[in-house]
């Protein structure tokens, strides 16, 4: 069976079973080989609780895990997708906005203490490596504890953080080679959206940003383009309960992409498939799956796929 017949499964829970009937489900681990593309984790925003989670997306490259943004949940969504902490290698951080990296720290914290004791290399914008110095120094007494007391080996020296300033190539090694570019995601001066080539598949990850003629370039032929999308009805219900809502409205607007901004990038960059996530709101029940394509289809006549959290495409 080739992997399109397996995609777009839901994994976890009752599905798994589904899976493992189809053949796709198997114990990690076993050396599979190409591409998958699993939504750990679908909404925008830093606000927790919902019908989604913050943002996070998982690549397995022959069963090798890259994790795109980190948002909170992140460390259990990896378990609910199978794959252990223990085999956590390579992290990419579109931008710094707590949604995407909240829980950075904390997850190769839990590969750590879930038996990591290798290499892991984090990829993002600056100040990541002031950040995972500052995450150190907050467990300092935890884990300065833990290799006194249960002999465990300091995990310091092997967690690299790569900071990335400028588009280009962000790393490159057998199975895959990842670019970026930069996006437009104000105020923010630095913020990428990365593509990732594999021998089987080319996967583009938008990251958060509004129209962006890069991201357009980047994603240039792509067989998949994993994309953000905000939908202004919705937001102004959102803003209706909060205080400073003019305010963030603006900001909403100005470093995100509406429907048709959405469709725009992904018909000129003839991408095959078009997967929204990163959902602003990413909780509001009363927003239909149309609501979020309509815009988007006057645009782009190719597949689009309404992501799900533990959705694999
Ligand atoms: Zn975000
Ligand atoms: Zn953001």
């Amino acid at each position: 069976m080739s992997m399109r017949h397996t995609r777009r499964q839901f994994l976890g829970g009752a599905t798994s079973l589904l899976l493992a009937a189809s053949g796709a489900s198997r114990a990690f681990g076993q050396e599979r080989k190409g591409t998958r593309l699993i939504l750990l984790r679908t909404k925008g925003g830093p606000r927790v609780g919902g019908g989604r989670n913050n943002p996070s997306t998982l690549l397995l490259i022959n069963d090798v895990p890259y994790v795109v943004d980190c948002g909170a949940g992140t460390s259990r969504q990896l378990g609910a997708a199978g794959v252990p902490l223990s085999r956590l290698r390579y992290l990419f951080f579109t931008h710094l906005h707590s949604d995407h990296m909240l829980e950075y720290g904390p997850l190769v914290y839990n590969g750590w203490v879930a038996g990591l004791r290798t290499r892991v290399d984090a990829y993002g914008p600056p100040p990541l490596k002031s950040a995972t110095q500052a995450f150190w120094e907050y467990l300092r007494f935890d884990v300065d504890t833990r290799i006194e007391d249960e002999g465990r080996t300091d995990p310091r020296p092997l967690r690299v953080a790569n900071e990335l300033d400028a588009p280009g190539t962000v790393m490159q090694n057998d199975d895959v080679k990842v670019t970026s570019a930069a996006v437009v995601h104000p105020p923010l001066k630095y913020a990428f959206a990365f593509r990732f080539d594999t021998k089987d598949r080319s996967i583009v990850i938008s990251g958060d940003t509004n129209y962006a003629p890069a991201l357009v370039g980047l994603a240039k032929g792509a067989d998949v383009l994993v994309h953000e999308i905000l939908y202004p009805p919705g937001v102004d219900k959102l803003l209706a309960r909060v205080p400073n809502a003019a305010t963030l409205r603006k900001h909403l607007v100005d470093s995100h992409s509406v429907p048709e901004d959405v469709g725009r990038v992904a018909a000129q960059a003839h991408v095959k498939t078009l997967v929204l996530s990163h959902f602003v709101p990413g909780d509001d029940p009363d927003i239909t799956d149309h609501m979020w394509t309509d815009g988007v289809r006057k645009h782009f006549q190719g597949e689009i796929i309404i992501g799900k959290d533990l959705m694999e495409i």
